[in-house]
């Protein structure tokens, strides 16, 4: 958010698999206890996605290549 924010144009790339994707319920996250980790990131992504700078892709990445930028 914070880039798309600033005008970056991001990639989010997923797997799909978070590490609390087993439990029901969150907690010591401050306006959000209780609720399931699923909601509170379908949440984070709805949000997000009012960036038109930022772009969701659902896939694994298996490898990065650094590209030369070309200034404009
Ligand atoms: C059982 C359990 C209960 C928890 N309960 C709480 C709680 O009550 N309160 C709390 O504050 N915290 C809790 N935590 C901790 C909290 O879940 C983590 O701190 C938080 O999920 C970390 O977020 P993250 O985005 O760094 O990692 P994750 O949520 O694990 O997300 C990483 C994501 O990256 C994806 N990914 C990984 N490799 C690739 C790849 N090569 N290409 C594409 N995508 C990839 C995965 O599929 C996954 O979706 C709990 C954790 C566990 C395991």
């Amino acid at each position: 958010m914070a880039l798309g924010r600033s005008l970056r144009r991001v990639l989010v790339m997923d797997s799909g698999l978070p590490c609390n994707r087993f439990t029901p319920h969150s907690h010591n996250f401050i306006t959000h206890d209780g609720e399931a980790p699923a909601k509170i990131a379908r949440k984070a992504r709805k949000q997000v996605e009012r960036y038109d700078t930022v772009h969701f892709h659902k896939g694994l990445a298996v490898e990065g290549k650094k590209r030369r930028q070309v200034l404009r």
